[in-house]
This record gives structure tokens, sequence and C-alpha cells, in this order.
């Protein structure tokens, strides 16, 4: 089997956890006899300098024709405005690829305290084009706009058809993973007409499932129910912005953002992504933890096909992650991102020979 990733290594720590998750995942995939090839395009504040545009139309072409792409974080909020090229890159490739769904696991790794000390295992379905920023969406306008000047608007879009394709891919991986429950977060009581929308549709969808038990909770609930008994939560599907709030604290909650892995799915194609951003604060430093990117990358792998080079990653990932000696910093261990990404790869060796 050969395989073709298409790199995107963006801004801030981008360029260094995109080294590791490179080693990482040829390593695994040499012990695995996969012919995997790595293209590295340059977006975000070094494509705006060369090409004027933070995902010249190349890159986008490029990521429809790799077999999946892993995508590193970027500094948007920094970037110029539109007109001057800076266009947001993961919005542009979640659209471009109608990646509609964006996955987030939170788990914790034996041995790792967790802030309250209770152990977390859930995933959360994401609906990843609509909702508040609908302007990602290929069929409507801004999502954002100012009427006259001191008021401004934005639109929350949820349509049938978004609700009905993550709704499915949650219940699909519910039964897949022998997960047991799927709870829908919403706030219907407030935003009646469109989560109500979205509500019908994923109970529509439960019924087709009855082996999977399925429950509601509104979005504040969530958050104090996930502090409080994080357990209580199997595969969680929600909306746009609730997803990545609730993702950020389920994160944190299951021992810290530099953790946090995500793919995002579409039909054609599939993007690694770590939920972090640039972290530009301790870019170029070494101290970048990259399990957030190199597990997005094994999530990756088994998307295409490929799960026993994703199992080897996560497997050596959380074996050097439970010992406090092969930890980076931002979680209390001594290691900086080129330690830690060689301790990963001696274990991943270890463990295959
Ligand atoms: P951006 O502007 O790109 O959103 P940010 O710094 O505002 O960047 P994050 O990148 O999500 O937001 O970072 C939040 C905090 O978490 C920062 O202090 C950052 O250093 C830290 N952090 C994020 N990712 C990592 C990581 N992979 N390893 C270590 N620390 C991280």
């Amino acid at each position: 089997m050969a395989l073709k990733l298409l790199c995107l290594a963006g801004d801030g720590i981008g360029p260094e956890i995109m080294v590791a998750t490179q080693k990482v995942v040829a390593a695994a995939a040499a012990c695995h006899g996969l012919d995997l090839q790595f293209e590295d395009r340059e977006i975000g504040f070094a494509a705006l300098e060369a090409q004027h545009s933070t995902i010249p139309e190349s890159v986008i072409e490029a990521a429809r024709a790799a077999d999946g792409v892993v995508l590193g974080p970027v500094s948007h909020n920094a970037y110029p405005p539109r007109e001057a090229g800076g266009l947001n890159p993961s919005g542009v490739l979640r659209k471009e690829l109608d990646l509609f769904a964006n996955i987030r696991p939170a788990t914790s790794v034996a041995g790792l305290p967790t802030p309250t000390g209770a152990p977390v295992d859930l995933v959360i379905f994401r609906e990843n084009l609509e909702g508040f920023y609908a302007d990602r969406n290929l069929h409507s306008g801004p999502g954002e706009f100012m009427p006259v000047p001191g008021v401004a608007m934005a639109m929350r879009l949820v349509t049938r058809h978004a609700s009905e394709r993550i709704g499915r891919a949650a219940f699909a991986n519910a039964e897949r993973e022998g997960r047991k429950r799927v709870t829908a977060v919403h706030k219907a009581n407030v935003l009646r007409t469109s989560d109500g929308l979205f509500l019908e549709v994923i109970r529509e969808i439960a019924a087709d499932h009855p082996d999977i038990a399925y429950d509601e909770v509104l979005v504040d609930a969530a958050t104090a129910l996930l502090v409080r008994d994080p357990s209580r939560f199997d595969v969680i599907v929600t909306t746009n912005m609730f997803g990545d709030i609730l993702s950020d604290l389920a994160t944190e909650l299951a021992g810290g953002l530099g953790l946090a892995a995500s793919l995002n799915l579409g039909p054609h194609h599939a993007a690694a992504q770590a939920q972090h951003g640039s972290a530009p604060d301790i870019a170029g430093q070494d101290k970048a933890n990259p399990t957030s990117l190199i597990g997005s990358a094994a999530m990756l792998m088994a998307q295409l096909g490929c799960p026993p080079v994703a199992l080897s990653i996560q497997t050596a990932l959380t074996e050097a992650l439970s010992r406090p000696a092969t930890r980076t910093a931002d979680i209390g261990g001594p290691l900086g991102t080129t330690a830690f990404t060689d301790s990963v790869i001696d274990l991943l060796r270890e463990t295959d020979e």
C-alpha cells in the first residue's frame, strides 16, 4: 500500500510539531512496510510572504490530490484582512474539501494526572461547516454583518442535511467503537428553531439505532456535568461552536490541550489537525508538546485504512505520556519537543520488535 500525505506546517509551533509528527509517522509506517510519502507546502505567514495568500489555490489543489492532509496550527487572528490575502487556512480547507465532521476525542492517559482526578474517555462529533461559522458553508454569504453602525449581527446556520451527516457519523462511530451512549448537546430552550431542527434530526437517527442509548443535555448543563462526572459522556454530537468550546474543556479535563488530537472528515477527504492554536509564546524554543498533531495523524492513518500504523503510534504515545521521565514541560515533564519525539520513536520500535 502507498499513501501520500500533504503536510502544511503553519505558523508558530507548527513547523516544530510537524517535523516531530513526520518522524513518528514515518517510523510507524516503516515498521509496517507502508510506502508513505510526505509533500510539504507552505500556508500561513510563510505563504503570505511568498505567494500573497495564507492558503494559495495550488495548496487547495494539492490537498484534493493527496490521500490525506496533516494541517498544522495557524495564527489566523493575526493575519491581515481577507483582501490582503489573510484567509483562515483551516476554515478554507474545511469548506473546500467538504470536511463536515470534526472528530475530537478526549482520553486521559493512565498515570498522567487529570485536573479533577477523574479519568476521561469520550469523543465529540462537532459539525464543522455551519452554526456560527456559516460563512464556511458554500451556500451562504458572510456569517456576520453590521446593518447599521453600532449594531452587529451573526448568522447561525443549521440545516437538516448537515445535522443528518454529523448525526449519522456520531452513531456510526459509536457502533464501530463499541461506545454505548450518544448525547446531543444543544441550547434548544433558547435557540428553538435552529437547535430545534438539530435535535429533531438527531432524534430520528437515534431511533434507527435502538442498541445505542441516546439522551440530550443543554450546553450549559453539559459544561457542569463534564467537570462533575466526565464518565457521564461517551459520544457527544453537537453544533459547531458548542463543539469547539466543549472540546477544549474536555481535553483540559483529560490532561491538557497539548494532548488533544482531532480529525476533520468529509465524504472524500480527511485532515488531521491538533485542537490547539499556534502557541506563538513558545514557538521556536523546542518546548511544544507534539502529541496532539501526532495523535491527529494517527487518527488519519486509521481513517486511510492503516489501523496497525495508527495503533503503533497511539500505543507509543500513551506509553511515553504515562512515564514522568518522558513527558514534555506543559504536562510537568523534563523533555523538549525533539527529545520527546525521539522517546516516542524508541518506544514505537521496541513495541513493534
Ligand atoms: P493562537 O493565536 O494560534 O490561537 P494561542 O496561544 O492564543 O494561539 P493556543 O495555541 O491554543 O492559543 O495556546 C494556548 C496556551 O496553551 C498557550 O500558552 C500555549 O503556549 C499553550 N499550548 C498550546 N499548544 C501547546 C502545545 N502543543 N504544547 C505546549 N503548550 C501548548
